[in-house]
C-alpha cells in the first residue's frame, strides 16, 4: 500500500470495472500510451491487457508509488519515469505521436490540458478522469455558462466527450466532489486563419471580463479602438471557435493601423 498524499492530489481509484471502463474509452489504438499519475497501477493493469500497446510510458511523481511500480508491474513494455508531467520535456519520452491517459490529480488538471495543447500535434487522444465540474466546463459548447477559456482553446484543436460520472465512495481517501472522465480526439484543424499567439490572448482576455461585452472586455488589447461588428456587443460565452477566429482578426486590424 501507499499512504494517500494530500499535496499529489492522490485518490486512489479502488473499483476495477471503473479503471476498465476508463481504458475502454481509449479508442484510437495508438501504439505508444502515456498515463500520467498512474499510482498503485489501477488503470496500469487494464491497459496491459491491450495488445494493441507496444510501449507504455507511466509518469509517476511519488517516489513511494515509483517504487510500488516496480517491485510490481515488469513488463518489458513498461518505462517508468519518476518525473512532474508538467516539467518532463515530452521529446524525453518519445518523439512518436502518443495517446494519454489518467486519473489525473485534479490540482493540476487545468495544466496537464494546457501542456496537450502545446504538443496537439504529437497528442491524438487524451482520456482523463477530472473533477465533473472541470469536465462539463471543458466539454461545454457556445451559450453555457460554464464554456471557458480551456473550451475554448481546447475545442479548437480537439473534438471533446464527456464520458460518465464516478462518485466519490469509489476512491481511497474519498475526494469532496464528483470526478468526470472526458476523451479528447484531435480534430483536422491544422492552421487557423487569425494570428495563433494573438488568439490565445484574445480568448484569454475576452474570458477574463465574461460578464463585459466583448468591445469593453478587449479594449485593453486595441490600442486604436475596435471597429463596428456585431460580433463585440456579445458576450465571450456566447461565441463559437470560428467566432473567435474573426474576433481575433477584427483586434489585429487595429494593432496594425
Ligand atoms: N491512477 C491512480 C492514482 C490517481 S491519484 C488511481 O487512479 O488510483 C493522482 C496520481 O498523480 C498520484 O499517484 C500522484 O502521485 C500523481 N501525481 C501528482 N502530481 C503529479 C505530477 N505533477 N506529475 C506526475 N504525477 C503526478
Amino acid at each position: 500500500m501507499v499512504k494517500p498524499k494530500k499535496h499529489l492530489g492522490q485518490h486512489f481509484l479502488t473499483d476495477k470495472n471503473i479503471a476498465e471502463k476508463i481504458v475502454g474509452c481509449l479508442k484510437k489504438n495508438e501504439p505508444i500510451v502515456c498515463e500520467i499519475g498512474p499510482g498503485t497501477g489501477i488503470l496500469t493493469t487494464p491497459l496491459l491487457q491491450k495488445e494493441h500497446i507496444k510501449e507504455l510510458h507511466l509518469i509517476e511523481i511519488d517516489e513511494e508509488s515509483v517504487e510500488y511500480l516496480q517491485s510490481h508491474y515488469s513488463d518489458p513494455r513498461i518505462t517508468i519515469h519518476q518525473a512532474d508531467f508538467l516539467k518532463i520535456p515530452l521529446q524525453n519520452i518519445t518523439k512518436s505521436p502518443f495517446s494519454i491517459i489518467g486519473n489525473f490529480p485534479y490540482n493540476i488538471g487545468s495544466q496537464i490540458f494546457f501542456k496537450v495543447l502545446e504538443h496537439r500535434n504529437q497528442i491524438p487522444e487524451v482520456v482523463g478522469m477530472i473533477q465533473k465540474e472541470v469536465a462539463e466546463r471543458l466539454a461545454a459548447g457556445p451559450g453555457s455558462k460554464t464554456y471557458g477559456i480551456l473550451s475554448v482553446l481546447l475545442q479548437t484543436w480537439y473534438h471533446i466527450e464527456y464520458c460518465f460520472t464516478v462518485n466519490e465512495q469509489v476512491f481511497f481517501p474519498p475526494p469532496k466532489v464528483k470526478s468526470g472522465v472526458i476523451r479528447l480526439v484531435r480534430n483536422q484543424t491544422q492552421q487557423i486563419d487569425c494570428d495563433e499567439k494573438l488568439y490565445f490572448k484574445v480568448v484569454k482576455t475576452a474570458f477574463n471580463q465574461r460578464r463585459k461585452t466583448l468591445r469593453n472586455a478587449l479594449k485593453p488589447l486595441a490600442v486604436n479602438g475596435l471597429p463596428d461588428h456585431p460580433l463585440l456587443s456579445q458576450r465571450a460565452e456566447q461565441l463559437s471557435i470560428e467566432e473567435f477566429v474573426i474576433l481575433t482578426n477584427l483586434v489585429a486590424q487595429t494593432i496594425s493601423c
